[in-house]
């Protein structure tokens, strides 16, 4: 059996500093002799696919992808598992944020029989009030709807070959890492660790894209509208409350005529909910759409030339 491991990390506009840090991820796993770095660079509009194509021709073990345009960590994460060759995978991120100093303790893990690691946040980082109400929000809902507590987890993970096949197998295209790698239930071993702070430039995720994040893992611009549709029914639905009061009120004060309440708040509240209801059919009407297109969930490109 190939003693190969491949270290996989998503790369997006981090020209600045993903040569160093990849020389430390690197650094982390001197020790081990059969190591692939698959550096998956997710449509960066920097220089970062020419600075990943200097770090190959400087390190045989760096081995870029490029993308043809942003698709996303998910997508970036999904073609370097599926390019992957080593008896397990490691996905990490390039900002240093999970801390390249925890793979051999992973690798010990992974070598005492654990088929899936997963380094555990601690502590959040420097993260701002309204990125942990959000994320909390995400994690509730995730434990409640889909019974799955994800709290604090990262895409910090170590797959053995067998978890990396099973996540090529998978025919979903839109996929959400961590949720499925804990669905697919392998015997798992679990480390905590501190989230470092971003050395250089900041998140690359906005707090929309976040949210988007949260809501679906990643909504396809068709879909669109059908979302829109929920937020209004809640609109629809805040106003009528407000209104049901003012009808109440004025219904107490006897300044109503009769009858005139009810058909208010009746109309008003199940007009909303109807709303709601549409929305969220036509959620995942949308998703079923997407899947059913079944475009490829990422695009290659060749790697760039030094002249370009
Ligand atoms: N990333 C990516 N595609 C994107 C956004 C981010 O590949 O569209 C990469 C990014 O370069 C980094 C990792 O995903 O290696 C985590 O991103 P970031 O540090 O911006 O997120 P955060 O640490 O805030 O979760
Ligand atoms: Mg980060």
């Amino acid at each position: 059996m190939s003693s190969l491991i491949s270290l996989v990390v998503p790369v997006f506009n981090e020209a600045v500093s993903i040569r160093r840090n990849l020389a430390i991820i690197l650094a982390a796993v001197d020790d081990e002799s059969d190591i692939e770095l698959i550096a998956v660079d997710d449509g960066s509009t920097d220089a970062t696919s020419l600075e990943l194509a200097r770090a190959a021709r400087d390190d045989p073990r760096i081995r870029p992808l490029y993308f043809t345009r942003n698709f996303g960590k998910e997508a970036a994460i999904h073609a370097g598992l599926v390019a992957s060759k080593g008896a397990c995978a490691i996905v990490l991120d390039a900002d240093l944020q999970h801390p390249p100093a925890l793979i051999p303790e992973m690798l010990r893990h992974w070598r005492s029989g654990f088929a899936v690691v997963e380094c555990v946040k601690v502590d959040r980082g420097d993260e701002s009030w309204l990125a942990r109400v959000y994320a909390q929000s995400f994690y509730w809902m995730f434990r409640h709807f889909a019974g799955m507590d994800l709290r604090n987890h990262s895409d910090y993970k170590l797959l053995d070959r067998a978890v990396v096949e099973l996540y090529h197998a998978l025919p979903e295209r839109r996929r959400f890492f961590r949720g499925l790698i804990h669905w697919a239930g392998y015997p798992t071993a679990r480390i905590p660790f501190e989230v470092a702070e971003r050395e250089l430039g900041a998140s690359r995720w906005s707090r929309l894209r976040l949210l988007r994040y949260a809501i679906d893992n990643l909504t396809s611009f068709s879909s669109l509208p059908l979302h829109l549709i929920t937020a209004l029914g809640f609109m629809t639905l805040a106003l009528g409350v407000l209104i049901g009061f003012n009808s109440l009120y004025q219904k107490f004060m006897g300044v109503a005529l009769d009858g005139f309440t009810t058909v208010n708040l009746l109309l008003i509240i199940i007009g909303g909910s109807l709303m709601i209801a549409l929305g969220i059919i036509g959620h995942y009407l949308g998703r079923l759409y997407d899947e059913i297109k079944g475009r490829p969930p990422y695009l290659l490109k060749p790697p760039p030339r030094e002249d370009a």
